[in-house]
């Protein structure tokens, strides 16, 4: 049976459900080895709660390089064991990290690149949704170990557990991954809701909120969802530019999806239009962001989100 590496990912210190839907879609096409890459001292706790999505194996490699020298370092490493091993494929989770990691692995080893894939079969046919949603491409790697990244919550990972065999492996880093050293990095400021990528529920706001995220939240607060904005709102500061989705923001596929205010430019499709569920407030009935709608309201987004939120709490009672 063939080999397929993932690539684990971790929020902080804990695994993150990306990493199980890595496995699962992997383990379609063969056994899993997930890689775990750590700092110092950290592997253990790591591999320990890797064990989601039918993991075979879990490779340990730890190194301070992976923090002091960012994805060159990790890229360097990847590479060497996909170069060493030849597996059929390596899975990344699809983010701006996951993708420029990609990308020069598949340098780095001569291999087939796909990107932003949202389905793997077992034949390694990559599926993905592209030009606004309009189009489905089906696409197959023909050199090398395919090198694709998966969208977050494009596939829903198989929660039985598996006890992993774990390996600790050294491999060093050259000094060619060694040009760009990161000085400093500032974690994201913990705010007790979910990590956008990773949501199952998102709740948006675009220039309709006129400044005001507050109806956004509270009701994404209600869901437990995250909160998500249009680049309109991202660029006029009214909400953090790491919340921002579409094609120059994240790329996101939660279970539910509820855009307010926002009217659904191209590039803000191509970040949110795989989510399962889609909700549309908005007061134009000619909003592009319609076309997209399983479920629509036209209405003022400040007087639609204040009764949603009290029918949620209606329904909490
Ligand atoms: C290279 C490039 C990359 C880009 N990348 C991104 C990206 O990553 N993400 C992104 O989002 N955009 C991106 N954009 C910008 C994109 O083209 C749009 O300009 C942007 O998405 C518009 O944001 P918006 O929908 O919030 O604003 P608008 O297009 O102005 O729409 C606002 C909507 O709110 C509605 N509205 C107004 N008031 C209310 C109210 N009270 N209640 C309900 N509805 C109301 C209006 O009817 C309208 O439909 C990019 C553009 C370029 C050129």
């Amino acid at each position: 049976m063939s080999e397929v590496f993932v690539l684990a990912q971790f929020v902080g210190d804990k695994v993150a459900k990306t990493t199980g839907e890595l496995a699962t879609c992997g383990a379609r096409i063969g056994d899993v080895t997930a890689i775990v890459l750590a700092a110092p001292g950290k592997g253990a706790a790591l591999a320990s709660q890797v064990t989601s999505g039918r993991i075979a194996k879990v490779v340990v490699i730890e190194s301070a390089d992976f923090d002091k020298f960012g994805v060159s370092a990790s890229a360097a490493v990847l590479a060497h064991i996909v170069g060493e091993h030849k597996p059929a494929a390596l899975l990344i989770t699809s983010s701006a990290f996951g993708k420029e990691l990609a990308g020069c692995i598949a340098v780095l080893t001569d291999s087939g690149l796909i990107t932003d894939a949202v389905d793997v079969s077992s034949e390694l046919v990559a599926t993905q949704i592209v030009f606004g949603g309009s189009s489905t491409v089906h696409s197959r790697v023909s050199h090398g170990s395919a090198i694709i990244t998966l969208r977050p919550n494009s596939v829903t990972p198989d929660l039985e557990k598996s006890s992993p065999e774990i390996l600790n492996v050294s491999v060093a880093v050259g000094e060619s991954a060694k040009h760009a050293e990161v000085i400093s990095s500032q974690p994201p400021v913990a705010e007790g809701r979910p990590e956008l990528t990773e949501a199952q529920i998102i709740v948006s706001g675009g220039r309709g909120t006129n400044g005001d995220f507050g109806p956004v939240e509270t009701f994404a607060d209600l869901l437990g969802a995250a909160v998500g904005a249009s680049r309109a709102a991202t660029d006029a500061g009214w909400y953090p530019h790491s919340h921002q989705v579409g094609q120059t923001g994240k790329t996101v596929s939660p279970q539910l999806y509820v855009a307010c205010g926002i009217s659904g430019a191209i590039q803000h499709r191509a970040g949110m239009q795989t989510s399962k569920t889609i909700v549309v407030i908005n007061k134009d009935p000619e909003a592009p962001i319609f076309e997209l709608a399983d479920f629509g309201v036209v209405g003022d987004l400040f007087s639609v989100l204040p009764q949603a939120s009290e029918g949620v709490k209606a329904h909490k009672s």
